[in-house]
C-alpha cells in the first residue's frame, strides 16, 4: 500500500499552508523530487507560519547525505516545551518557515556519518535544543556550546524538528540513554531536565541553600525534584494552591501562594536562590523583596522584566538568566537523574494528537508534561 494511503485524516487549525518550498511535498501525492532530494521524511506533518500552525501531514525531503558528524535518529517520543510554542509564534526571531518544532527528542541511530565513531545504528539516544553547534566559535570551544554564536543553526529545529518521524543532528549531541531509563522520562529530560538542573549546579553548589521554584508546571515540578535531591531546602510557589499536596510530593519542603500579599509576607528576605520557571505575569518587585540580600534570581523563560531597582541595589541582588545546558552538564544531570530517581510527570498523547497537545500546553493544561509518541508501523528511517 501506498505510504501516503495509510495516512489519517487530520482536522485542521487554521487556514492550510501552502507555500511550501521546492523541497516539500504534500501528503497524499507522491512526493515530489524525491529522487532528487533523496530521504523524504516520511510523514512528520507540522507545519506553521508565524502564529498559525496546520496539521496537514506533509512530507518534507532533506538531503540523502549525512554529514561527517551527523546521525540520523528515528523518532519514537517526543515533549512538548513552551520554547516549541515560541518558536511557532517566532517570539525570539530566529525561526525559519516552514517550521517543524520538537526539541524533546528520544529515538534510535538509524544511520550515521562516516566520522562518528561514539554511536552506532541502533543506539538509543535522547536529544535537546541543541542539534549542531559551530563547534568552532569562542563559547563552543570553551565547551559552552548552548551560548553558541549562531544560535539561529545550532537549534535541533533546523531544518525540522521532533514532532517528526527522524531528525538529524551532529552525533555529539545525540546523548545515549541510562540503561532502564524510559523514553518518556529521557525526552523529557533533554530540555526541561537540563534547563532546571544546570542553574542549580551553577548557582547553588555545595552547602544546602534556600531554594524557591516559581511555577509548579514543566520545568517547576522537575526544578523541585532536582533541588530537592541535591539536598536543598524547597520552597514551591504558585498561583495555583490546588498544586500544594503535588508539589510537597515532589520534594517541596514548603508550599506558598504566589501573590498572595499575606503568603508572600512570610518570605521576606528568606531565599538564598530563586528559580523562575513560570509564565505569565509576575510581580518582580515582591519576588524581589523575597531574596536575602547577595540573593539571585534566575530567569529559565522569557520574560518582559519591569521593576524598581531600589532593592536589587541596595540589597545587592542578581537577576540573570539560565539557557539549556552544555554537554558536559547534560551527561551529568542524566546520570544523577537516574541515580536519584527524578521522574517527571508525563502524559502520553500520540503524536497525531498534536494540535491537541500544544493546545493543552498554551492554556497551562498539561499535568506536567506531554509526551508525543510515535506509531512505529509509521516511522521511517
Ligand atoms: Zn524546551
Ligand atoms: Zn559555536
Amino acid at each position: 500500500m501506498e505510504k501516503s494511503a495509510r495516512l489519517p485524516t487530520l482536522h485542521h487549525y487554521g487556514r492550510p499552508v501552502l507555500s511550501f518550498s521546492s523541497h516539500t511535498c504534500l501528503c497524499g501525492r507522491v512526493p515530489i523530487k524525491k529522487r532528487r532530494y533523496g530521504q523524504c521524511l516520511p510523514s512528520p506533518f507540522w507545519v506553521t507560519q508565524q502564529g498559525r500552525w496546520d496539521s496537514r501531514w506533509s512530507h518534507f525531503t532533506t538531503s540523502p547525505e549525512l554529514g561527517d558528524q551527523e546521525v540520523r535518529v528515528s523518532i519514537t517520543h517526543c515533549g512538548v516545551c513552551y520554547t516549541d510554542i515560541h518558536g511557532i509564534d517566532d517570539y525570539c526571531g530566529i525561526t525559519t518557515y516552514p517550521f517543524v518544532p520538537g526539541h524533546e527528542i528520544v529515538g534510535y541511530v538509524s544511520a550515521v556519518g562516516r566520522a562518528v565513531s561514539s554511536l552506532k545504528e541502533g543506539d538509543w539516544v535522547g536529544i535537546g535544543w541543541q542539534g549542531r553547534p559551530c563547534m568552532q566559535c569562542e563559547w563552543c570551544l570553551q565547551g559552552e556550546e548552548q551560548l553558541c554564536l549562531d544560535i539561529v543553526r545550532s537549534g535541533t529545529w533546523v531544518p525540522y524538528g521532533g514532532f517528526s518521524t527522524s531528525v538529524v543532528v551532529d552525533s555529539r549531541f545525540a546523548y545515549p540513554i541510562p540503561e532502564a531509563m524510559p523514553s518518556e522520562v529521557a525526552a523529557v529530560l533533554m530540555c526541561a531536565g537540563v534547563t532546571v538542573y544546570s542553574p542549580l549546579r551553577s548557582y547553588a553548589a555545595g552547602s544546602s541553600q534556600k531554594v524557591g521554584v516559581i511555577g509548579v508546571g514543566g520545568l517547576g515540578h522537575l526544578a523541585i525534584q532536582f533541588a530537592h535531591a541535591l539536598g536543598h531546602e524547597v520552597t514551591a510557589l504558585s498561583s495555583s494552591p490546588e498544586k500544594k499536596e503535588q508539589a510537597l510530593a515532589f520534594g517541596a519542603d514548603h508550599f506558598i501562594v504566589a501573590g498572595d500579599p499575606a503568603t508572600m509576607r512570610q518570605t521576606d528576605y528568606y531565599f538564598e536562590l530563586l528559580l523562575c520557571t513560570a509564565h505569565g505575569e509576575i510581580n518582580w518587585e515582591s519576588l524581589l523583596m523575597t531574596l536575602r540580600k547577595t540573593g539571585k534570581l534566575i530567569l529559565l523563560g522569557f520574560h518582559n522584566v519591569a521593576l524598581n531597582s531600589t532593592d536589587l541595589v541596595a540589597h545587592q541582588l542578581s537577576i540573570t538568566g539560565s539557557f539549556l545546558g552544555n554537554r558536559a552538564t547534560m551527561q551529568e544531570m542524566l546520570s544523577f537523574a537516574q541515580v536519584h530517581r527524578i521522574v517527571p510527570t508525563v502524559e502520553l498523547m500520540p503524536m497525531t494528537q498534536v494540535n491537541e497537545a500544544i493546545q493543552k500546553v498554551k492554556e497551562n493544561r498539561a499535568r506536567y508534561r506531554i509526551v508525543l509518541v510515535n506509531d512505529r508501523s509509521r516511522m521511517g528511517g
